[in-house]
């Protein structure tokens, strides 16, 4: 039998995941959520489900994802009030790739109160730039489960297949080296101010994203506990 990876203590709260393109947000929350029972929340996964709908909100934010540029604040924000508020939540959850902009986090930090959660516990993953492009560019995705893979780094068993259901890897567009860029920009310019927003208001933990998957997961872990005692 499969041991039980979840963690016998309940989240109870928000935890974000911050960070470039590619640092490993994904991958590891994928793993806190399952650990802790709780939902794993990108708003990237569901901008690109809107997309592969062609909703209304996919058809306006194709074009600016594939350009490497951030998506309007207000169509961000209403998806994820929308999805915060389903009961699924109530135990906590992980935000990966959001909040993006400080107008983001000013606003989660409002939904978090109207909600009756604890303030965030901001998990900052730190990556070289320098390692950036080999990660994203080598990124992989199964088409039908998400699962994260890396041709470079972390590869399926099969080319091309998914290791948890054989399904077709496939590479984001955004991921092609030309886009790298832009995204990169918008991260700096837009996002990177929410490390100094945070750390300001005390919530804020360096991980250093350049260490393999098992060490970032632990050190993700060791935060997360800590932050679990309450204080003297
Ligand atoms: P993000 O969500 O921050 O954009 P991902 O979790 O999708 O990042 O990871 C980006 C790429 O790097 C993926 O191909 C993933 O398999 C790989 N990756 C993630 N964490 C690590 C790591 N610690 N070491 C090496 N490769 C990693
Ligand atoms: P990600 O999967 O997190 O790399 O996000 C892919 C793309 O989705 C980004 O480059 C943006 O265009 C868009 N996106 C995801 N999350 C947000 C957000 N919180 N705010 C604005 N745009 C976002």
């Amino acid at each position: 039998m499969a041991p039980d990876t979840r963690h016998p203590d309940k989240l109870d709260r928000a935890v974000i995941f911050l960070g470039p393109p590619g640092a490993g947000k994904g991958t590891q929350a994928k793993e806190l959520a399952k650990r802790y029972g709780v939902p794993h929340l990108s708003t990237g996964d569901m901008l690109r489900e809107h997309v592969s709908k062609v909703t209304p909100l996919g058809k306006e934010a194709k074009p600016i994802m594939e350009r490497g540029d951030l998506v309007p604040d207000s169509l961000v924000l209403r998806m994820v009030r929308e999805r915060i508020e389903r009961p699924d939540c109530s135990h906590g959850f992980v935000f990966d790739g959001f909040p993006r902009t400080v107008a983001q986090a000013q606003y989660l930090g409002v939904l978090l109160r109207q909600h009756g959660y604890r303030p965030p516990l901001v998990v900052h993953f730190a990556l070289d730039p320098a390692l950036v492009l080999r990660r994203i560019t080598g990124r992989r995705m199964c088409k039908a489960g998400g699962e994260i893979y890396n041709i470079y780094e972390r590869p399926p068993k099969v080319e091309g297949r998914c290791d948890s259901d054989g399904g077709e890897l496939e590479q984001r567009p955004d991921d092609r080296e030309e886009i790298v860029g832009p995204r990169l920009q918008a991260y700096e310019k837009q996002t990177a101010p929410l490390v100094a927003y945070y750390r300001r208001l005390g919530r804020l933990h360096d991980v250093d994203a350049s260490k393999s998957v098992e060490e970032v997961t632990q050190r993700v872990l060791e935060i997360v506990r800590g932050a679990r005692q309450p204080a003297h």
